[in-house]
């Protein structure tokens, strides 16, 4: 049976609804009362005054013990960038919704794996020889132990052992911060090959068919410092799971793309391009860069139509500023590599809302200002691009004859403008025109070092506030953290 991502969504909801859990909308991408984050990038952003014990924020009620949301999350930028590997792999989105299930202080392992479990294999009716779990294989170093007890809840299910897998603390220790809450986590993974056959000594979660699909952590720790943990006076679970992940495998193990969440809209942007068809190639089978361009735009769009929405506009700063890298980033595919006609993408923009307003209803009232957001943005691209590409013909028809070299001040000119460098060399390469290439490196290496040093310094104000907000905590056994700390938190 083929699911929509809409009733995924609303299953996973009604699921947790039926076992007590607090329906808690989302929150928007950014959010005001935590600078220490560019993005929201995880469902437990928001609760994390619950889990650091804050009882003065007044956000959610003392009493809430079990909670379920969709949450919009954006992974650009900032400690979780998933930007590069967006349109070259198939399960990464700047844009995705996480569904998460939360116990704070109520529930733990046990129930925790067993609701997962039972959604995925009753509700969602995966097959268990399709799905694989790790648990935290422990860490010297970390100075904590396996996390046997989660193993043997997993084993008690009925999952064979060659299914149960240890991992290291990078995919299966979770930290708030150098100090804070911490713990152990469980990850369930999927296979999307229904033809794999591995051998016990051979299954390994890095194989490319399996994917990612949910991540339960079991908060039960504070860290105080390098060395020592303590246990946390509560215990908190942390759920989230990739909508995306999860519709492309129920309808039909395929990739995230290959869903209602991005079909139509790759559709339309074919239309809008007058493209060659979407043929899901990645890496070195997709020959003219094709697929992954419509991986971009599409995913892209979505990116920019819900920060827009939630206020984020493109700008020169911090979260602003990589609004507009990722626009930026998605004209330069559309034009270059599907040869979109210009100011084609906020054309998507009514595509992504009907998909998304049955999740997010205020999406609708928002549409037009989203287009002329997008619109006067995408303008000003074109007028940096056109009077780039101006500046380089000229220069280069002023070159004397015997220069073969291009004027290695315009090209300064050019890239503190923000001229794409891509550009640049084409154009030169087109004349036989070559560029000083270690200049010009270090000029992109200036530029994108201006860039992170404004976005640390407003960062780093921002995240002074927060301290000084934080040095009230309830959960004042702890030093404070330091903004380095800080700028890691969450996700
Ligand atoms: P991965 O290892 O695939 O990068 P992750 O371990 O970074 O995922 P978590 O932080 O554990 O992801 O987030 C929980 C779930 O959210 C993942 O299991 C996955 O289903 C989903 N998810 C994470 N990052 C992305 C992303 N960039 N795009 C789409 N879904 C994502
Ligand atoms: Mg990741
Ligand atoms: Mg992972
Ligand atoms: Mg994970």
């Amino acid at each position: 049976r083929v699911h929509s991502s809409k009733d995924i969504r609303s299953a996973f909801i009604k699921f947790y609804q039926e076992k007590d859990h607090t329906f808690v909308p989302s929150s928007k991408v950014f959010s005001p009362e935590d600078q220490s984050l560019l993005f929201v990038n995880a469902g437990m952003n928001q609760f994390k005054p619950i889990i650091l014990g804050n009882s003065d924020d007044k956000r959610f009620s003392s009493h809430l013990k079990r909670a379920v949301n969709s949450q919009r999350c954006i992974r650009a930028g900032g400690k979780h960038n998933d930007l590069d590997d967006v349109g070259a792999d198939l399960s990464h989105h700047t844009f995705f919704e996480m569904l998460g299930s939360w116990s704070f202080g109520d529930y733990f392992k046990d129930v925790a794996c067993k609701l997962a479990w039972e959604f995925l294999t009753d509700i969602c009716k995966l097959s268990s020889d399709r799905l694989y779990v790790t648990y935290f294989g422990g860490c010297d170093i970390l100075g904590v132990k396996a996390d046997i007890e989660t193993r043997d809840i997993w084993l008690s299910i009925g999952i064979s052992p060659e299914r149960v897998l240890p991992c290291s603390p990078k995919e299966n220790f979770w930290e708030m911060g150098e100090t804070g809450p911490c713990g152990p986590s469980t990850e369930i993974h999927y296979d999307r090959n229904p033809a794999n056959r591995f051998a016990p000594e051979e299954v390994n979660v890095d194989n490319s068919d399996i994917v990612e699909i949910w991540n339960i952590v079991f908060m039960q720790y504070n860290r105080i410092n390098e060395k020592s943990l303590e246990p946390l006076h509560s215990f908190h679970v942390d759920t989230g799971m990739g909508l995306e992940r999860i519709t492309g495998i129920l309808q039909g193990n395929k990739s995230n793309y290959d869903t209602d969440l991005f079909m139509p809209l790759i559709s339309k942007l074919r239309e809008v391009c007058n493209s060659r068809p979407y043929q899901g190639k990645v890496g070195s089978e997709d020959l003219d860069g094709i697929d992954c361009a419509y991986r971009v735009v599409s995913d892209h769009i979505r990116m920019l139509t819900i920060a827009v929405a939630d206020g984020i506009y493109p700008g020169l700063r911090d979260r602003n500023l990589i609004v507009r890298q990722v626009l930026r980033r998605a004209v330069k595919s559309g034009i270059d590599t599907l040869k979109a006609p210009r100011m084609f993408l906020s054309s998507l923009v009514p595509t992504v809302v009907s998909s998304l307003a049955s999740a997010y209803p205020d999406l609708k009232n928002k549409q037009n200002e989203i287009i002329n957001t997008i619109d006067s943005s995408e303008r000003q691209f074109y007028d940096l691009i056109d009077k780039g590409t101006g500046t380089v013909m000229f220069a280069m028809s002023k070159m004397k004859p015997d220069q073969t070299i291009f004027p290695v001040d315009t090209m300064r000119k050019l890239m503190l403008w923000g001229y794409p460098e891509e550009y640049l060399l084409r154009l030169t390469s087109d004349k036989g025109v070559t560029v000083d290439q270690p200049e010009l490196k270090k000029l992109l290496e200036k530029r994108t070092l201006d860039k992170t040093k404004k976005t640390k310094q407003s960062v780093q104000i921002d995240v002074l506030k927060v301290q000084k907000s934080l040095k009230d905590l309830a959960f004042s056994k702890t030093e404070i953290v330091s903004s380095s700390d800080l700028k890691n938190a969450g996700g």
